[in-house]
């Protein structure tokens, strides 16, 4: 008889030789600039924490108050009991808060997104869809059934002329991230814009990365270019800047009653905590508050990027606080991860398929958590590795 799981360990077994095995580590303490790390108290440049929301008081104390009011768990779907006041609240925040009619809030980012794409198009439809777009995206467009047209990163002209070569559709859709996460690239979207009304088609931008970030006091990307009214579809995660966990999407009203009826996580999977509710609630009254994080957060990357560079390092085309050291392969970029965690840096390395074949990289994230002192003490050990590795 054959072993029916030899091809599983000769997979995991291909994946250690090729250096793309994922070594997880175990974090416990709480999110911030330094966590204990396998047993170890280590500079975090690896979380989303963009803000450091993950663990400020006052989102705490309103998951606290929302446990002792609510309970722990939903014990429903959205669409039978597990609608509380605090998800609409929520959702009502998020809405003025983007200057956006309505929003409908999911349990992350990809369940958002797997809702949104397989809930507005089918089989006799087309995506248009970023080459470099998240994994999420892609799935989300997989499970809709519609063809899947990718067009060069990036690259407006390639999405006009791949709509012009398309051929007979019923409805169409464009999607792109608002910031890439492994290069920290920005989407162009004004001339995205232009080509997708050009052409009367709807444009959905996954700006998880740019949500708290981007645009005045972290309204997000369309905010940044000043183009209200003119993107159909926003997806957010309340996962990374947030701090907490969830996801949402905000549009016309009749998107957002219509993912309401038939966004399938919001029906067939249980809605988020009431805690995880109220702490977001808490977030959002943090960033209408004041700008203050965000100018930080904008404040450590300027410094940050600038001394890498002056340090020698290639950090791609970055235009946000995802700053990519590019190592190409693979294992450099594992044994460079290594080395710094071994001078209590923690900055994560990432192969493929997470970024395409030999364009392997450490990825450090930056945050408004980060002290000037934690960014030298980052820098000193990307300098000392960087130079015993020979890549400066
Ligand atoms: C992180 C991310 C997501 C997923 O968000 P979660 O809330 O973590 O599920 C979706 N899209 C993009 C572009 C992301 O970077």
């Amino acid at each position: 008889m054959t072993d029916k799981l030899q091809w599983i360990r000769d997979e995991l077994d291909n994946l250690r030789q090729q250096g793309l095995y994922n070594n997880i580590r175990t974090i416990d303490s709480a999110q911030g600039a330094w966590l204990n790390v396998d047993g170890k108290r280590v500079l975090n440049f690896c979380s989303n924490n963009y803000l450091g929301l993950a663990n400020e008081p006052s989102l705490k104390m309103a998951a606290q108050k929302a446990i002792d009011q609510y309970g722990v768990g939903p014990a429903a779907v959205r669409t039978i009991a597990g609608t509380l006041s605090l998800h609409r609240k929520l959702e009502q925040r998020l809405a003025a808060f983007k200057g956006v009619a309505d929003t409908i809030s999911f349990q992350s980012g990809f369940a958002s997104n797997l809702a949104t794409v397989a809930g507005l198009v089918g089989k006799e439809d087309v995506v248009f869809s970023d080459e470099l777009n998240h994994a999420s995206i892609i799935d989300g467009s997989r499970l809709s059934g519609a063809r899947i047209i990718r067009y060069a990163h990036n690259n407006p002209q390639a999405l006009e002329d791949q709509i012009k070569q398309a051929g007979a559709y019923r409805r169409a859709l464009v999607i792109t991230d608002g910031v890439f996460s492994m290069d920290g690239d920005i989407a162009p979207l004004p001339d995205i814009v232009e080509v997708t009304e050009r052409h009367n088609l709807l444009l959905m931008v996954d700006d998880a990365h740019g949500e708290g970030v981007l645009g005045r006091g972290g309204r997000g990307i369309v905010d940044h270019f000043g183009l209200h009214g003119r993107v159909d579809i926003e997806i957010g995660t309340l996962s990374k800047a947030f701090g907490v966990v969830g996801g949402y999407v905000a549009a016309h009203s009749e998107i957002v009653e219509w993912l309401r009826q038939r966004g399938r996580p919001f029906l067939f999977s249980s809605a988020v905590t009431a805690a995880d509710a109220a702490a977001c609630l808490a977030a959002v009254d943090i960033l209408e508050a004041s700008t203050e994080r965000v100018d930080k957060l904008w404040n450590n990357t300027g410094y940050f990027k600038t001394e890498m560079k002056r340090l020698g390092f290639d950090i791609g085309r970055s235009a946000t606080p995802i700053t990519p050291v590019m190592l190409g392969e693979a294992p450099l970029a594992q044994q460079f991860s290594r080395s710094l965690f071994e001078r209590d840096v923690f900055a994560m390395s990432l192969g493929f398929p997470t970024v395409p074949k030999g364009k392997a990289r450490i990825r450090v994230m930056i945050s408004a958590a980060h002290e000037k002192t934690d960014l030298d003490r980052g820098l000193e050990a990307f300098a000392q590795v960087g130079k015993e590795l020979g890549v400066i």
